[in-house]
């Protein structure tokens, strides 16, 4: 079977189109809905494990990018595969307009102090790709200056890996009419309103600008130290076990082991 960790990887210079990508795709696992969600269960235990370990070892650090349209299930995707995982280590950042003070900076000043510490794991819901997306549909910056953006970012990136973080980038990738359902769902259901903004769909009729910014952006920054995953998205089982296989394989190669605690422990006895 083809590793669906491999499968949903974007190589570095490779040029990435999304219409070829059919979010509805889950032939990379060989089993049913069921089967699938038994499966991430297996790989949610074993991310618990060595989310554990990697916080007892205190050596790597860990950064999770999740991007995707409105809708794309970026919060149930946390949810999901984060189930269970001990909130201490773990850090979740959402990053929404930018407030004055952080569009006084440069589009890098909010992110950084996000970025997770030994041991931990961060999880950026949004992240400093806004500022090639968002921004560029929106023309928010003139277009020179998103563009030299994205060398920035692959630098940064290089950065943080080259100090020690492994960086996972996924870009939930939802089809137009899913996102159609999945907002009409937000206005109908009174438990989902809450996330309903009537700006969504100004941003849905952008879809198209959206969709040419996220292929040039996610092709421009896909690195070896920070690779990005397209992962299809409308089903949610088949979402949730990408993103679950792709991180308990890259904690695997992370090689953690757990301290073996003070010499003389030993038979020690506590009385
Ligand atoms: P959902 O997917 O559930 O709709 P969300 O992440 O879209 O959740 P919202 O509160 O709906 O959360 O929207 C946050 C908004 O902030 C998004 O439209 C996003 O594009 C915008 N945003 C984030 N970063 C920037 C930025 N640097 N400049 C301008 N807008 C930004
Ligand atoms: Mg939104």
């Amino acid at each position: 079977m083809p590793s669906l960790t491999d499968r949903h990887r974007v190589q570095p210079g490779q040029p990435l189109r999304l219409a070829d990508v059919d979010p509805r795709d889950t032939s990379a696992f060989p089993g049913d809905k069921e089967a699938g969600r038994a499966r991430k269960q297996l790989l949610n235990a074993r991310l618990e494990e060595l989310q554990e370990a990697l916080y007892a070892e205190g050596r790597h650090r860990v950064l999770v990018v999740l991007q995707a349209m409105d809708a794309g299930g970026k919060d149930g995707t946390i949810r999901s595969v984060f189930d269970g995982v001990n909130p201490q280590g773990v850090r979740v950042a959402c990053f929404k307009q930018p407030t004055p003070k952080e569009l006084a900076h440069d589009f890098l000043w909010r992110v950084h102090p996000h970025a997770p510490g030994a041991g931990e794991i961060a999880i950026w819901n949004r992240s400093h790709y806004e500022d090639v997306l968002i921004v560029r549909v929106h023309d928010l910056v003139p277009e020179v200056r998103w563009r030299q953006r994205y060398a920035h970012i692959v630098a940064f990136e290089r950065m943080l890996a080259e100090e020690g973080t492994t960086i996972c980038k996924f870009f939930l990738h939802i089809g137009k009419e899913e996102q159609r359902r999945r907002l009409q769902e937000r206005i109908d259901d009174p438990k989902k309103r809450w996330k309903w903004h009537s700006r969504d769909l100004d941003e849905r009729r952008r879809w198209d600008d959206y969709q040419a910014a996220y292929e040039e952006a996610i092709a421009a920054t896909s690195t070896a130290h920070a690779p990005w995953h397209v992962v299809p998205a409308d089903r949610n089982w088949y979402r949730d076990l990408v993103v679950s296989e792709v991180l308990v394989s890259t904690l695997e190669s992370l090689r953690i082991r757990l301290p073996e605690g003070e010499p003389g422990i030993d038979g020690l006895r506590v009385t």
